[in-house]
Parts: C-alpha cells; structure tokens; sequence
C-alpha cells in the first residue's frame, strides 16, 4: 500500500513558476503519484523580510519511507539551485530566499520526531500559506 505525503512548496527567488513546475515534475518522477494539486498562491515572505512567494500544497502517493521522502526532497531541492538551509542563530530561526523549498506537512497523520524530521510539519497552523492551499484541498492535518 502506498503512503501518502502531503507536501508544502514554495519559491521567492527567481522564476518562481518554473521552479514550481520542475519541482512537481521530478516529486512526480522520483517520490510517486501526484494525487491533488492546490492552485497556486501568491504570499508575502514570513518570518524574514524579503520578495514574495508563490505557494503551492501537493499530495503524493509514495514507497518512500518518511527519512526517504525528506532525503529525496532535499537532493531536489539542492538540483533545483536552493543554496542556504535556514538556521538558528540566538534561537530564533534565520530564513533565507529561495528558489525552491520542500515541507513534508504530514504522512499518513504519523506522529514523528528526530534531529532531521518532525511529523507533522510544526509549524502549518500559525502558516497562511500552507492553511489556505490545505483548506482549499479540504485536508485537516488534525490542528
Ligand atoms: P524552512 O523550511 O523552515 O525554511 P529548511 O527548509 O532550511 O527550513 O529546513 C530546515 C530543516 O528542517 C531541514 O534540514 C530538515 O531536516 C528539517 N525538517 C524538520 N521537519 C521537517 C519537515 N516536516 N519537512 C521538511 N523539513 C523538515
Ligand atoms: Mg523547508
């Protein structure tokens, strides 16, 4: 039985729309079954000054192990030219522009946490831009 995966996208940096569409394309090709799609949203950068994003949520029908989905995305990610990892400096998060960012928002409502992957997502209810694409989709991940 496949997993399914539900995943937050977002670019701010370059041609955004494209990123998306190539970020679809290959999560089609290496993750498995793009099963819905939201449209696609325009939003203001959060949590850091800097150019808006476009949005989008996916869900996907996956083998991937959840550690196996997060690697996949990350090397997608590094292809698709996205440079700086976001950090925490003085405890507060350090965001950066990006030409394409993968959030694995949940996978089969499974509870899971380690150094690399928290499940679900832990920040979608305090984030508009995921909130509207997964009402628009009808998904409550349980917030
Ligand atoms: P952000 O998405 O908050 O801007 P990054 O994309 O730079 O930050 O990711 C920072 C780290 O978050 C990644 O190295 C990844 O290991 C970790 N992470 C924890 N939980 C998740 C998740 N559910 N989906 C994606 N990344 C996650
Ligand atoms: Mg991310």
């Amino acid at each position: 039985m496949p997993h399914s995966a539900v995943i937050g996208l977002g670019s701010n940096l370059g041609n955004r729309q494209f990123y998306l569409q190539m970020a679809n394309c290959l999560i089609g090709w290496e993750v498995g079954a793009i099963v819905r799609r939201s449209t696609v949203i325009e939003t203001p950068a959060w949590g850091f000054e800097s150019d808006p994003f476009l949005n989008q949520v996916i869900v996907v029908e996956t083998e991937l192990s959840p550690m196996e989905l997060l690697d996949t995305l990350q090397s997608i990610e590094r292809r698709l030219g996205r440079t700086q990892k976001s950090t925490v400096v003085d405890g507060k998060p350090v965001y950066h522009a990006r030409t394409i960012d993968l959030d694995i928002l949940d996978y089969d409502r499974m509870k899971l946490q380690n150094d690399r992957l928290t499940l679900p997502h832990p920040h979608i209810a305090e984030r508009e831009f995921v909130m509207v694409p997964l009402r628009e989709l009808g998904i409550d991940i349980g917030y």
